[in-house]
């Protein structure tokens, strides 16, 4: 089983990339299971056809300690394992405690067993690793796997360069490898070449550049993925290139972030910032 984590940026488009890319997998006939790890519980929506009725946490809220399996992990599109962390109350406690408990719980209802037959895991993590919680998937092995969504603003680069950081940290102690860059494209001048020489200086790639497109909303507003809601679309086949690229991936490093100035130099490098 491959154990992969998406981070990036809030709002960069980690659930919708991770869950089209998830699709794509699917049919090409893989087993996967999806853990959302961000207390907004919206990392299965498009694979579940609308929000995850209750979250891990809810559920051992309310239930206590028996919990069984198939009160927090259901089956979406393509029989994907669906199933969401979930947070503490808002303003109370810390949310990355909650990705930690929340995992365990999984692991002992045997989520992970062999008998899953499961070919991926996907750990759709909020934001930055600065907090110890949501580092957890890459500190404790449970993903080996990073990749970053990114796009050309500049506060999407910095948070790669910091996840970057915090994987070179994790790294030295443990078998977590970057992947690569996904890059969600948001209309930046010379987006591509940027974002390809960001991953050259990371020491790592661009494994795709996902296209901006009307459509990805239009399937969200329905529920749905891409691949699900409209899979001729060409955008289907842009996730579809996606899920093909990270299965047949060979190219795990640990990454060499960059200084600040260099960051920057890049941006001035492509004329973001003339
Ligand atoms: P995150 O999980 O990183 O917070 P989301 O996946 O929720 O971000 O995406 C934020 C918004 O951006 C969503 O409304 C989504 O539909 C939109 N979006 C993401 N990727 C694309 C894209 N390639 N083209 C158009 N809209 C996109
Ligand atoms: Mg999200």
């Amino acid at each position: 089983m491959r154990k992969i984590a998406i981070y990036g940026k809030g709002g960069i488009g980690k659930s919708t990339t991770t869950q089209n890319t998830v699709a794509g997998l699917a049919e090409m006939g893989k087993k996967i299971m999806v853990v959302g790890c961000d207390p907004k519980a919206d990392s299965t929506r498009l694979l579940l056809g609308g929000l995850a009725q209750k979250t891990v946490l809810d559920t051992l809220r309310e239930e206590g300690e028996d919990v069984v399996f198939d009160d927090i992990v259901k089956p979406g599109y393509g029989n994907t394992s669906c199933t969401e962390s979930g947070g503490p109350e808002p303003g109370v406690g810390c949310a990355g405690r909650g990705i930690i408990t929340s995992i365990n719980m999984l692991e002992q209802l045997g989520a992970y067993d062999e008998d899953k037959a499961l070919d991926y895991a996907f750990y759709d993590v909020l934001g930055d690793v600065v907090c110890g919680g949501f580092a957890m998937p890459i500190r404790d092995g449970k993903a080996e796997e990073i990749y970053i969504v990114v796009s050309g603003e500049m506060m999407a680069m910095y948070a790669a360069n910091n996840i970057c950081k915090g994987i070179v940290k994790f790294a030295q102690a443990g078998a977590v490898r970057l992947g690569g860059l996904i890059c969600n494209s948001r209309l930046v001048d010379n987006e591509r070449q940027m974002i390809e020489e960001l991953a050259k200086k990371l020491g790592t790639q661009m494994i795709h550049f996902v296209p901006r497109d009307n459509m990805v909303q239009k399937a969200e507003i329905h529920r749905k993925t891409v691949i699900e809601y409209a899979p001729e679309h060409p955008q289907a086949d842009e996730y579809r290139t996606l899920a093909r690229k990270i299965h047949e991936n060979q190219l795990f490093v640990v990454p060499t972030p960059l200084e600040i100035e260099e960051l920057e130099g890049l941006l001035i490098e492509f004329g973001i910032l003339n």
